[in-house]
This record gives structure tokens, C-alpha cells and sequence, in this order.
């Protein structure tokens, strides 16, 4: 059969006036009068509260709390393994049309009617603006859901190319044997259902630990994929603690794969807690994941200047820098920093730049998620300029009601000092400022500084300049943009995901991602 057309979701204009902009207006409010909710696990379709409650603070203000919610305990987590197992069969031997419907019709509950409900959800736990909960909780997350069903229907169709004679070879794609485990982030409500959609999409059943900072939407999710048929025990939504909730799916010998975006370092300790257990396993676990980016912009001598500086504060600065995929470390060149005016350019951009409540709908930044990231987004700040870093514009921080950190440029003449090299996830960047004739040591700088590669852009309008980055830069991202930002890649066009130290790069909104969660059976047919 043949999968509806698929297309990328539309954004909706959300203008002054716009029948849109009231809707959500209205959901936004009535979520912000009815808060705080109260938020339970849900194992096998219902709703478990263990008592061991959590808070969410907003952060935009951290005397208010969006939710409580309870934190799955010893015997919940053993209850949505065992649900999970249990259900599984039939999942699986449910026919392809009917698991494909049901997907389809959860991405259109996403972008309809539950679309202001969750990018409401989005803007208040997460911090997003309208446009980018819109880009993330609306858009994304439906593409993921319908690209993805379309990705299974193309692989489901790879066959062996040859049959002997009087023979017939097939290919079958199973689930894995046991269950996945899906470990998600605050930052994309999109990749928090995409994480457990992709692996239940072909057949599997998802354990999922969800981020304490993006329950609400992620529970607003696990709503909808229940809603439009997922049966009960499918997807179990198990909020934290994560250690007790990833030990016990990974100390279990029905575990059969990990689905993760977040750190690079907890990614690398479920590595080698799942290393350590591999004796205890009925195959070898599948482990997929998206870490962190230490990402870049080098600005050639022929770029075009303002489109270089638009974009570097675009993938710089939107949603507050809390991006895998934005940019941190710019390389200019010295002409165009100076004589081409990119400088005074990119500090003028960042002046108009107004910070505050999501909730008001003209600020371009919001705050950063929670105290701790606060506390280490203002820590580099201070060991950047301890390193003789020079603070351009920004600089600043103001927790006193939510947690908002001003954008920030750093100027280094250091180009391996502290902030051309760790990661730190908030609206800070420093800038390199390079001899136009020191092009190519450059980019050898920009390969060996760091040693993540998830994504980065390359501004020239010069061809050969582009062919000569794209080569020295071969594997230090796995997505590159040329005279774009390195941000906003789209399901569907632009498949993402970066390796070294920044993941496995299965690439998400791509069907070969798909691929990591089948167990293929070739069954050869003699007549
Ligand atoms: N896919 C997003 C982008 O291209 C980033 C995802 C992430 O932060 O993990 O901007």
C-alpha cells in the first residue's frame, strides 16, 4: 500500500489578529490560570502516582511551578517493563497500515488539535518563544511523525535484488527482541516523541524517561500517541529519577535498545554501563544517540557580510542558544570582522535583541532552562574573560525571577582557550578572528579544536573557498550548511546528526535511523 503524500506541516502566521495567534493566546492563558498539574506516570495506559512527587519550576519564573509530578519508583518501572513485554507481540503482528495510521493520525492530533496545547506547554516549561515552540512542538514533531511512516514504508519495500531460479528470497524486518529505552531532552519537545515513535513505528515497545525540565509536553504527547491508538502498554512514560529508571531498563536482560539525546557525558556512561552488561543480554543492544556540538560558523573573506551576520545571530541566540546544533565558536575573517563592518553589524543586531517572558510575544529570548544551567552558562562567561577573553556585548546574567542570561560575545585571541572548546549550551559564543590569508590553517583549527562534530556553516561566496572547507572539514560535522545557519534542520530535507563525540549519528528524520531498530530475517524460499 501506498502511505498518504507527505509534505513538511505549514507554519501557521500567528500575527497580530490572526485567528491563530488568538488560539493559542487562549491556551496559553487558560494553561497559565490552571497551573500547576499534577502529572502521574502512565504505565499500561494508566495513571500511576508513587507519591515520590518532583517539582517543575517555570523558567521564566521560578516561584511558579507548572507541574508536580510523581517519579516512577522501583515496582512502577518494573510494571511498564514487564507491560511493555507483554504487549509486544501483538504490537508487532499488528498489520503495517494500522501501526502507519496510527502514527499518521497522532501527527494530526499534533498539528490540530492539540496544537496549541502543546506549543502553550512548550513556551511555559520550556522557555520557547512562539516561533520556535511552533518550529519544534507543532511542526517537527508531526514531520517526524508522517516522514517517519514513510521512511518505514521505504524500508519495508528493500528486498534482496535476485532470486535464483526456481527460489524467492525475502526480507523481513522485525522489532528488536525486547524493549527500547528512550532517554529524551528538555530542549525539543519534537525529538522527545520522535525518540519513542521512531522505535514503535517498526514494531517495538519503548520504555520512556523523559527530562525532568519538559514533562508537561512530553506528557501532553504520550496523550496524544494513547489518543490515536498506540495501545496502552506500548509506550510507558516513566518520569525520573534517570538513574533508577536507566539502571533498571539497562540491568535488564530483556533490554535491547537505548534511544538517547543529551549529554555527551551521561551518553558515554550508559555506554559502558551497557558494555559492562552485555553478558546479561539476549543480543547486543542498540545504542543510538545524539550528544552534544561544539559548533561553527567560519566566515570567508568573499561572504556577504549581513547574510553571515543574520545568520550567525539567528543560530547563535534562538532559544537562548539551547540548541545541539547552534552556533558557538564563529572564525571571521579579518577583513570582513573590520573593513566589512561584520563586527559593528553583528553587535547592532544583538542590541535589538529583546529578552523576557515567552509569554509576551515580541521577545526574540527567553530564559535558560534551570538554576544549574544559569549557573554554568555564567561560569563560562567569568572563565572565558579569566582567560583574557574579551566580553563584546552581553556578558551578564539576571536570575532574580526567571533565568535569563543576556547574548553574550566573547573575543578570544586564543583560538583553543576554554570557549572555542567545551561545550555550553546558552547564548554565548566567541569569535576567532583570522588573517585573510590564514584560510586553511583555519580550517585545520577548526577540525582539531574541538572534539564533537555535529554541525556547522561555511559563508563564502567564493566556490573555491566552499570546496576547500567542505574537504578540511570532512568530519567535523555531520551536518553543513553553506550560507546558512548551522541551526533548523528540517525533517524530511535535511537528515541530522553529528559524530565523534557528538553522537552516533544515525541521523534523525531519516530512514536510516529506522534501520537501527529492526532485527532483519532473510527467508529463502525454495519451490
Ligand atoms: N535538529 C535541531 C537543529 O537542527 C537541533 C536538535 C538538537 O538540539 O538536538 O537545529
Amino acid at each position: 500500500f501506498n502511505v498518504p503524500n507527505i509534505e513538511n506541516e505549514p507554519m501557521k502566521p500567528y500575527g497580530p489578529g490572526s485567528a491563530e495567534r488568538e488560539g493559542l493566546k487562549a491556551a496559553y492563558a487558560q494553561m497559565e490560570k490552571d497551573l500547576p498539574f499534577e502529572i502521574p506516570c502512565i504505565v499500561n495506559g494508566k495513571p500511576v502516582k508513587t507519591g515520590k512527587i518532583q517539582k517543575q519550576h517555570l523558567p521564566a519564573d521560578h516561584a511558579r511551578h507548572l507541574v508536580t509530578y510523581h517519579e516512577a519508583d522501583e515496582a512502577t518501572i518494573t510494571a511498564a517493563i514487564e507491560g511493555s513485554l507483554a504487549a509486544k507481540a501483538e504490537w508487532e503482528a499488528m498489520p503495517w497500515a494500522d501501526r502507519a495510521a496510527i502514527f499518521l493520525k497522532a501527527a494530526d492530533l499534533v498539528a490540530g488539535k492539540y496544537r496549541y496545547q502543546i506549543m502553550a506547554a512548550t513556551m511555559l516549561g520550556q522557555g520557547k518563544n512562539v516561533w520556535q515552540a511552533e518550529i519544534d512542538a507543532a511542526a517537527e514533531l508531526a514531520d517526524f511523525l508522517r516522514f517517519g511512516v514513510k521512511y518505514v514504508e521505504q524500508l519495508y519495500a528493500i528486498q534482496p535484488p535476485k532470486n535464483a531460479a526456481g527460489s524467492w528470497n525475502r526480507t523481513e524486518y522485525r522489532a528488536l527482541e525486547g524493549f527500547v529505552l528512550a532517554v529524551t531532552p528538555f530542549n525539543f519537545t519534537a525529538i522527545g516523541g520522535n525518540l519513542c515513535a521512531t522505535p514503535a513505528i517498526v514494531g517495538n515497545v519503548v520504555i520512556w524517561k523523559p527530562s525532568p525540565y519538559a514533562i508537561y509536553a512530553n506528557y501532553i504527547t504520550h496523550k496524544i500517541f494513547l489518543e490515536a491508538g498506540v495501545p496502552p502498554a506500548v509506550i510507558q512514560f516513566t518520569p525520573g529519577p534517570a538513574e533508577a529508571v536507566v539502571a533498571q531498563a539497562i540491568n535488564h536482560v530483556d533490554f535491547a535498545a537505548l534511544h538517547f539525546t543529551g549529554s555527551t557525558h551521561v551518553f558515554k556512561k550508559l555506554w559502558k554501563d551497557i558494555s559492562n552488561n552485555v553478558d546479561i543480554y539476549k543480543g547486543y543492544p542498540r545504542i543510538v544517540g545524539e550528544t552534544g556540538g561544539k559548533n561553527f560558523h567560519v566566515v570567508h573573506e568573499s561572504a556577504e557580510v549581513r547574510n553571515a551576520v543574520v545568520q550567525s545571530v539567528r543560530a547563535a541566540f534562538e532559544y537562548q542558544g539551547q540548541k545541539c546544533s547552534a552556533l558557538s565558536r564563529l572564525y571571521v575573517s579579518e577583513s570582513i570582522w573590520t573593513n566589512g563592518g561584520f563586527k559593528d553589524q553583528l553587535l547592532a543586531e544583538i542590541e535589538k535583541i529583546k529578552i523576557g517572558d515567552p509569554g509576551e510575544w515580541t521577545n526574540y529570548m527567553g530564559p535558560v532552562i534551570g538554576r544549574p544551567s544559569y549557573d554554568k552558562i555564567t561560569s563560562y562567561i567569568q572563565k572565558a574573560k579569566d582567560a583574557g577573553g574579551e566580553v563584546l556585548i552581553g556578558g551578564i546574567g539576571d536570575d532574580s525571577k526567571g533565568y535569563y542570561v543576556k547574548p553574550t560575545v566573547i573575543l578570544t585571541k586564543d583560538p583553543k582557550s576554554v570557549t572555542m572548546v567545551e561545550e555550553i549550551f546558552g547564548p554565548v559564543i566567541t569569535v576567532y578572528v583570522f588573517p585573510d590569508a590564514s584560510f586553511s590553517e583555519t580550517l585545520h583549527l577548526i577540525d582539531t579544536t574541538t572534539t564533537y562534530a555535529l554541525t556547522g556553516a561555511i559563508f563564502a561566496s567564493s566556490r573555491p573557498a566552499l570546496i576547500a572547507a567542505t574537504n578540511a572539514l570532512r568530519n567535523a560535522a555531520g551536518n553543513v550548511y553553506y550560507n546558512e545557519k548551522c541551526t533548523g534542520a528540517v525533517v524530511g530535507q535535511q537528515p541530522f546528526g553529528g559524530a565523534r563525540a557528538s553522537g552516533t549519528n544515525d541521523k534523525a528524520g531519516s530512514m536510516s535511523i529506522f534501520y537501527r531498530f529492526v532485527s532483519a530475517r532473510s527467508i529463502k524460499e525454495g519451490f
